[in-house]
């Protein structure tokens, strides 16, 4: 496992999933398309935490639904385990679904109020039958239980009797209880007390470091992201703008967006005013719309150094240092 913590992924090892120049585009009425991830590409090893990061709009939740086949892509490939997963029927899909497993934002509306704890987190033990009988269903929901920091005497109460802490512990618990390949969060940590993130972060870790378990974690801060990943893909407006190892990326971020997130972290981050002396500007201005997207590079129009060629013409993604990549005119 430790050789895949240098963010390329052990040599000849083949990836668990795959995304392959990955398009959802949706047509929102008026001959207009709305470009919600536009040709993205990446690829997650066993064992491997990567982090997706980009402001709100910029189609992460739409990237972890696309990897995870809860909705049909306009164009591409993903492959888990080196199947399209497009092609996935019966029993091979059951396989996928209990495989890739997903944790939401939202401990409050992703929880089911009337279920108890138990029921909860035995829901996909009992989906895919991974109990032999009463006694081990209860074993298993205690095991999970325990993983996550609860105890037994809570696995019968009910959503409502718990934090939000906890509850974001209960959904964890329940992704985990299938034993998964695949873990994809959605800003998991973003509805809670800030004084509670760093416990789940905490936990999220103790996950990583203890299981051959791959992580999609998905989130707008930046900061976070460092804690938990090996490596970490930057997303602006449908389009990888860069990736790289995460002390890489964190050390020599080189996407004047990257640099922007960086310079707009909220906690100090030794990191983060690293960057910041490095050149980084705050952000300013919002996400434009996904539907009308600029000729050139999708930054430029809050970028600080965009030149003329900027606006004009599209950079492509390339590899500006072993394993980091970078879309943009003005890194050499
Ligand atoms: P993020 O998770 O980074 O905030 P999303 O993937 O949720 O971004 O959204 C990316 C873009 O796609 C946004 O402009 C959003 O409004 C749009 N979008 C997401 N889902 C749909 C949908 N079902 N129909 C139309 N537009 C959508
Ligand atoms: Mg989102």
């Amino acid at each position: 496992m430790a050789t895949t913590r240098e963010g390329a992924g052990p040599v000849g090892a083949e990836p668990l999933l795959v995304a392959e120049d990955i398009r959802k585009h949706y047509d929102v009425g008026a001959h207009q398309v709305l470009k919600a991830v536009d040709g993205v590409s990446f690829e997650i090893y066993r064992g491997e935490s990567v982090g997706l990061a980009g402001e709100s709009g910029c189609g992460k939740s739409t990237c972890a639904r696309c990897v995870l086949g809860l909705t049909q892509l306009t164009d591409g490939v993903v492959r888990f385990k080196g199947e399209d997963i497009a092609g996935l029927r019966g029993a091979d899909l059951m396989a996928f679904r209990k495989d890739a497993q997903m944790v939401f934002q939202d401990p409050y509306a992703s929880l089911d109020p009337r279920m108890t704890v138990a029921d909860i987190v035995a829901e996909g033990i009992d989906v895919h039958g991974l109990a032999k009988g009463r006694a081990e269903r209860t074993e298993l929901i205690y095991r999970y239980l325990r993983m996550v920091g609860l105890t037994e005497e809570q696995a019968g109460r009910f959503p409502h009797e718990f934090s939000g802490g906890q509850r974001q512990r209960v959904g964890i618990a329940r992704a985990m209880a299938v034993d998964p390949s695949l873990l994809v969060l959605d800003e998991p940590i973003s509805a809670l007390d800030v004084s509670i993130q760093a416990q789940i972060v905490n936990l999220l870790e103790d996950l990583r470091d203890e299981r051959e378990l791959s992580m999609l974690f998905i989130s707008h801060d930046l900061s976070m992201l460092r804690y938990i990943s090996d490596r970490v893909i930057v997303m602006y407006l449908g389009v990888v703008v860069e990736s790289a190892a995460t002390e890489e990326l964190y050390e020599h971020a080189a996407h004047p967006y990257t640099q922007a997130l960086l310079a707009s972290v909220p906690i100090p981050d030794p990191a983060a005013e690293r960057a910041r002396v490095a050149g980084g500007t705050k952000l300013t201005g919002e996400v434009a719309s996904p539907i009308d997207l600029p000729r050139g590079c999708r930054f430029a129009g809050r970028c600080p150094r965009a030149t003329e060629r900027c606006r004009t013409e599209e950079p492509a993604l390339r590899e500006i240092a072993p394993g980091h990549l970078a879309a943009c005119h003005l890194v050499s």
